[in-house]
This record gives structure tokens, C-alpha cells and sequence, in this order.
């Protein structure tokens, strides 16, 4: 949809080399050159406040991460045949912000081929084949996760076995959304079995996402699971977005609704940029499916993975940014509602930590539309942000954990200039 007339060197360099696979952000994309911390600095010179991008949650280019991948690099990189004991260091660090019952972690490259590889595992452990999430989820890439991302078919429609139900949202729901939710999931693995399927899981983004970020009230979910339960399949949690402490109240999202998933999947923030993902599970699920079916996966949790990630959890650790993502989130999320009263086009501020979804609407009707030009006008004030949700109206916002309070006062400044125009 870009104005060809608009569009650079640089942009159009890229479109020659990926062609229709490309995903720029911005209808003017940014050629970023450099980032430290929350900032990241462009070709041009200009910095830009990160507001969106929730792969470096300790900050672009932090030293610990560097330190860490930098030294095993050096030292010993290899396939994961082998014992490296920064392998295993960094499997029990991870596994301790785990219930106990999530003792077996295997590690992948991405968070699609986590995903894909927990739906193998439910469905091998359930014998069902029916899976049931959110209407504009995204759960990755693969040929088998795409089926269960209704955000990534345009032209195509979800297969007879994946069934798309609203979004928690008391749009959806009404006042009462647990018990909406859970009726709508007992309705959907109903509706598989009026076609002869049986379900495999719910497979669920702890804080919903790309539907729009759907968090509260805490709890919600807990109804949900015992129904998937009762009818003999398993609940997945992807943390791809919400994990690794970014909610502030709790290191994993799932935690927020007080339920234990059978399967967890996570990604992106993990490594702080290194490519890492992965997924935990009970040993009797990864049992059943490795008996039948062998795993290897060649660069999953690499030594130099392990580095990465142990510097993650270490540094999550000592600049305490769970509390930092508490904290400010809160401090955030009371301006961002001030914010909204006074404003005509900001809708409901919903989130946990540094986690925010804010509706965008004109004349009282989400609008697409708005919320891109929203979009632009922080990043003429030097803010990165994005969208999500259903009609594309809910800004996302996810800075990085490191977040300070200045840098907050500064998105506060920009965003009331954009909000109250
Ligand atoms: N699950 C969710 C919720 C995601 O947001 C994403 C990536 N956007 C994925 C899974 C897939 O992760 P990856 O891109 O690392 O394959």
C-alpha cells in the first residue's frame, strides 16, 4: 500500500530482495543503524524511544549479553549432543520460575517451532487432533502453527479442526468474561465434536496479544482450563509476548489466572535478541510423544544460547526489572487513564506492567485508520509503538524492562501531545 512516490532507496533495495514477504513497519520505513537501552538511532541520526519492540527486555545491546555470547563464543560452540555445563546452568535457572510440575524444558530456535511442537505433543498425548485460541492470535510460522494463527490468513480460511472464539473482552463477554470465555471454549469443543473431532488443546497468549491485550481481572482463565481439562485436552500457554516478567506482577502471565498450564511455550525476549525459544512441559507429555516421534533440533539451546539466556535471567535478576516493570507500569497506566479522560480519541487502557493495549477510536468507533495515524505522529515525536487487535485499533505498546522513569516521563509528554491534538 506504500506511496511509490515516497518510497526510498533503501525501502526499495529490500522490497527487491524479499518481495511480498516484507513487513516493514511504517508506511515510511526507518532505517535503524544502531540501539542502546530503550533508544534506537536511525540512518539519519534521529533517536527514537522503543516503545514496541519486546525482544531486547533488559535494553538493546546490553553489555551482560554481550559479555556472555561474546566469551562462549569463543570458548566452545557446538550442536546440543553434547554436555556443556552452561547448557544444563541455564535450563535449571529457568526451570526454577516454574510450578514443579513443568520439569522438562526442550529448547528451539524460535517460538514458532515451539509452538509446533507442543500442538505434536498434545495431540500425540490426547489422541485428539482439534485445537481452540483467540480470533486474531498469532502462534508462528510453520505449515502446522500457521492453521492456529487466524491473524496470518488473508485469503484463506482456518481448517475444520481449529476453531477461533472472541477475545476475552467484555465487548465479547459482558461484565461476567469468565464465564463468557468458558462458554464459548465449551461450545467450540462441542462444535469439534459435531465434526467428528476431537479436541487437542487450547492453545491461548497469556495476555492476548495480537487480539488486542486482554489482561484483567486476574483469574479469568481458570474456569477456561478445568473445561479443556474435563474434556481430555490440554491447555498451552504461549509466553512468546507476555513472558519473562514483562507483566510486572508476575514473571509468567499464565500466573496472573492462577492455573497451570500442561505446556509453555516462549520466545522473543528470551535471549535479549539472541535467537533463542522454547517450550516446558511435564515429563509424561514429552515421554508420550518421544517415544513415538524423535526431537533434535541442531542450534536449540546452543552453549551460546544458554550464555545469552542466563544473561537474561541473571541481569532480570539484578536490576531487579520485574519490580521496574511493576512499578513504572502502574505509574504508566494511571497517566496513560488521565490521559484518556481529557482525550477524544483514546478508548479503554488495558494491560499489566510494561505491557499496554490502548483502544484508538473516532467518534466513539474503533478506527484503524486513526490508530495508524497515532502510530505516526509518536513516531514524530520520536516514540516507536505499533498495533494490534481486531479491527487494528488497539495501539501495542511493550518497552523494554529497562525502562526509567525520565524515559516515561518522556512517552508521557509525546503521547499527550498525539492524544489531545
Ligand atoms: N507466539 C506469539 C504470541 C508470538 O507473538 C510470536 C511472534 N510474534 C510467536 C509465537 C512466534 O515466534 P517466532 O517469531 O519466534 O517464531
Amino acid at each position: 500500500d506504500r506511496d511509490k512516490s515516497k518510497i526510498s532507496g533503501a525501502v526499495q533495495r529490500r522490497l527487491n530482495n524479499v518481495g511480498a514477504s516484507s513487513v516493514l513497519f511504517y508506511r515510511e520505513p526507518i532505517e535503524m543503524v544502531s540501539a542502546k537501552g530503550a533508544w534506537m538511532t536511525a540512518a539519519d541520526g534521529s533517536q527514537y524511544l522503543d516503545f514496541y519492540n519486546n525482544v531486547p527486555c533488559i535494553g538493546h545491546c546490553h553489555p551482560a549479553v554481550i559479555e556472555a555470547v561474546s566469551q562462549q563464543l569463543s570458548k566452545l560452540n557446538t550442536n546440543t549432543r553434547y554436555i556443556v555445563a552452561i547448557v544444563d546452568e541455564y535450563l535449571e535457572k529457568l526451570k526454577a520460575t516454574f510450578p514443579a510440575s513443568l520439569s522438562n524444558v526442550v529448547l528451539t530456535c524460535s517460538g514458532s517451532e515451539a509452538n509446533d511442537l507442543a500442538m505434536r505433543l498434545a495431540c500425540k498425548s490426547t489422541g485428539g487432533t482439534g485445537f481452540i485460541v483467540t480470533e486474531c492470535a498469532y502462534h508462528g510460522n510453520t505449515a502446522f502453527v500457521t492453521q492456529v494463527s487466524p491473524s496470518s490468513l488473508k485469503n484463506e480460511t482456518l481448517p475444520n479442526h481449529v476453531i477461533a472464539i472472541p477475545a476475552p473482552s467484555v465487548q465479547n463477554y459482558g461484565a461476567d468474561i469468565e464465564q463468557g470465555f468458558t462458554n464459548r471454549v465449551q461450545a467450540a469443543i462441542d462444535e469439534l465434536s459435531q465434526r467428528g473431532i476431537k479436541v487437542a488443546a487450547l492453545l491461548l497468549d497469556s495476555i492476548f496479544s495480537s487480539d488486542g491485550v486482554f489482561s484483567h481481572p486476574n483469574g479469568f482463565l481458570h474456569s477456561a482450563v478445568e473445561v479443556i481439562h474435563r474434556a481430555g485436552g490440554v491447555y498451552i500457554a504461549d509466553e512468546v509476548q507476555p513472558g519473562f516478567a514483562r507483566t510486572g506482577e508476575n514473571f509468567w502471565g499464565f500466573s496472573a489466572h492462577g492455573v497451570v498450564p500442561d505446556i509453555v511455550t516462549m520466545g522473543k525476549p528470551m535471549g535479549n535478541g539472541f535467537p533463542m525459544a522454547g517450550m516446558v512441559t511435564n515429563p509424561h507429555l514429552l515421554d508420550a510423544y518421544c517415544h513415538d516421534v524423535g526431537y533434535f533440533n541442531t542450534f536449540g539451546g546452543n552453549p551460546v544460547a544458554a550464555a545469552a539466556g542466563l544473561a537474561v535471567l541473571n541481569t532480570l535478576e539484578s536490576e531487579r526489572l520485574q519490580d521496574n516493570a511493576r512499578i513504572l507500569g502502574d505509574n504508566l497506566k494511571t497517566r496513560l487513564i488521565n490521559i484518556a479522560e481529557q482525550s477524544s480519541i483514546i478508548g479503554e487502557i488495558r494491560g499489566s506492567g510494561l505491557f499496554f493495549g490502548i483502544d484508538i477510536q473516532a467518534q466513539g468507533t474503533h478506527s484503524a485508520e486513526l490508530t495508524i495515524q497515532v502510530i505516526d505522529r509518536l513516531r514524530e515525536q520520536k516514540i516507536l509503538a505499533g498495533a494490534a487487535g481486531k479491527q487494528g485499533s488497539t495501539l501495542k505498546l511493550r518497552p523494554p524492562l529497562c525502562l526509567t522513569q525520565s524515559e516515561a516521563d518522556f512517552f508521557i509528554e509525546g503521547f499527550r501531545k498525539v492524544a489531545l491534538a
